[in-house]
């Protein structure tokens, strides 16, 4: 396809559907972040970063040249040396290929890995759609217990209930190379005489992949998909007992779902169990924050042996617009032990390397070294949430001291310059025995 010939002229500004994230919003994602961080550890999952570059092969291989995302969606380009290049739509390919290209197939399995990074999709952008976007994303490969399936739902659904979310998981089975075929025929057969009523997309899925009528967007596709043959009535002895023993589990472990014989996900690859994490709009409409499925074909149609696998992958930006939406309580974000406020050239002068000097002795600090006036400095000190600011004036150059004001009680003292550290170490451990048996401070998004 030959990219539109642009009339206007090209100004500096932000490309279309992609989203800066400023400094006022970091904490949120950190937040997110840290909670994906401290869940992978528990459940023994190891970060991989691949690159955001692929060949365009692995997607059209892996996630399927039928589906929207490769077939329309892909930011493709051939590179100096002539190779056709694409940036990742999705993160699973990547991880994927390295687990295979590293040898991980003789490590022991399963191997379980996470990611967190940018996706790209020239979708169409919208509330909550962008053409940049971040996710995160767990695989465990090498492992076809439905133990495996029911412990990593639980991990999705834990991940999001501890970031303050109200969740559901709607779960379904779409079998596999055995028994997907009868249902094909099934739904083929179902949609034979209704053609005429489906989207123009939908007309082609029919041919190459009947499942996704199942989860088209359009009202009358959905209308249809109502009424059709449902998978779970088609599933083979073992992807049936894999199923309901994936079920079983998740009763047992107390982890929220529904069945939903549509959710197919939208890629080629998965087999067995399918799932989406959804939570309630504010009117009312289900939004899904992300979703997962076993694929156990992937690794050898990517050129590895037959290995089973099962992931997830959740949109990072719709979950902290939930955060916001729903005022999440987050913890308390990062506060300064001192303040280092200077008056006067010779203690502007001098502060440098005091600030140098506090850092190294383990406290956290900050300064506005170009601001002049105290009232200015304390301000922005309090601002801040400084526990202590230290004020080094004139008299305290002179004397060798410098002053040590308490941000909470108002109280100041004047200690020996050379002992601040120490001092300043002394009075945040009081402060925290005083602190144990209270309440942790807690800040809104
Ligand atoms: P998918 O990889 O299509 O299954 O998407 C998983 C999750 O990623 C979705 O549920 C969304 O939360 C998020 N996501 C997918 N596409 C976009 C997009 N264009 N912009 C923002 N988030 C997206």
């Amino acid at each position: 396809m030959s990219p539109k010939k642009k009339t206007a002229k090209t100004s500096i500004r932000l490309v279309k559907g992609m989203k800066d994230i400023l400094p006022t919003e970091q904490h949120i994602w950190d937040f997110v972040r840290s909670r994906v961080e401290s869940v992978a550890r528990d459940y023994g999952f190891m970060r991989i970063d691949t690159p955001i570059v692929e060949f365009t092969q692995l997607f059209k291989k892996a996630t399927g040249e039928e589906t929207d995302i490769v077939s329309k969606e892909m930011y493709s380009f051939v590179d100096q040396s002539g190779d056709r290049l694409s940036l990742r739509p999705e993160g699973t390919p990547g991880v994927i290929r390295a687990y295979i290209e590293h040898g991980m197939l003789n490590q022991p399995q399963p191997v379980k890995m996470f990611y967190i990074g940018p996706q790209f999709r020239h979708d169409k952008p919208q509330a909550g759609r962008y053409r940049q976007f971040w996710q995160f994303g767990f695989e465990a490969v090498g492992d076809a217990d439905p133990i495996v399936d029911a412990q990593i739902i639980a991990m999705n659904y834990n991940i999001l209930r501890d970031l303050g979310l109200d969740i559901e998981v709607q779960i379904n089975s779409i079998g596999d190379k055995h028994c997907r075929p009868k249902y094909f025929k099934a739904l083929t057969q179902y949609y034979k005489n209704k053609k005429k009523d489906l989207c123009v997309d939908c007309t082609k899925r029919l041919l190459k992949n009947p499942l996704r009528l199942l989860d088209c967007k359009v009202k009358g596709c959905q209308e249809l998909a109502e009424e059709a043959p449902q998978m779970v009535d088609y599933l083979c002895e073992d992807c049936n007992k894999h199923f309901t023993t994936v079920l079983e589990y998740l009763d047992e472990a107390e982890v929220k779902y529904n069945l939903n014989p549509k959710i197919v996900r939208g890629l080629d690859y998965y087999t067995r169990t399918t799932w989406e994490i959804v939570e309630s709009n504010q009117d009312g409409k289900l939004q899904a924050l992300g979703g997962g499925g076993r694929y156990d074909e992937l690794v050898k149609l990517l050129g590895g042996r037959e290995t089973p696998a099962i992931g997830f992958a959740m949109g990072m930006e719709r979950i902290i617009n939930k955060i916001k939406e729903k005022e999440v309580v987050l913890p308390e974000v990062w506060r300064p032990d001192v303040y280092l406020a200077q008056l006067g050239i010779e203690a502007r002068r001098k502060s440098l390397k005091l600030f140098m000097d506090l850092r190294q002795g383990g406290l956290t600090v900050s300064e506005d070294f170009s601001k002049n006036g105290l009232k200015d400095q304390l301000e922005l000190a309090n601002k801040k949430n400084a526990r202590y600011v230290l004020i080094l004036g004139q008299k305290e150059l002179v004397d060798g001291t410098i002053l040590i004001r308490d941000m909470e009680s108002g109280v100041q003292e004047t200690v020996d310059h050379k002992k601040v550290v120490k001092e300043v170490h002394k009075r945040l451990a009081s402060k925290m025995n005083d602190k144990s048996l209270k309440i942790k401070t807690t800040k809104k998004v």
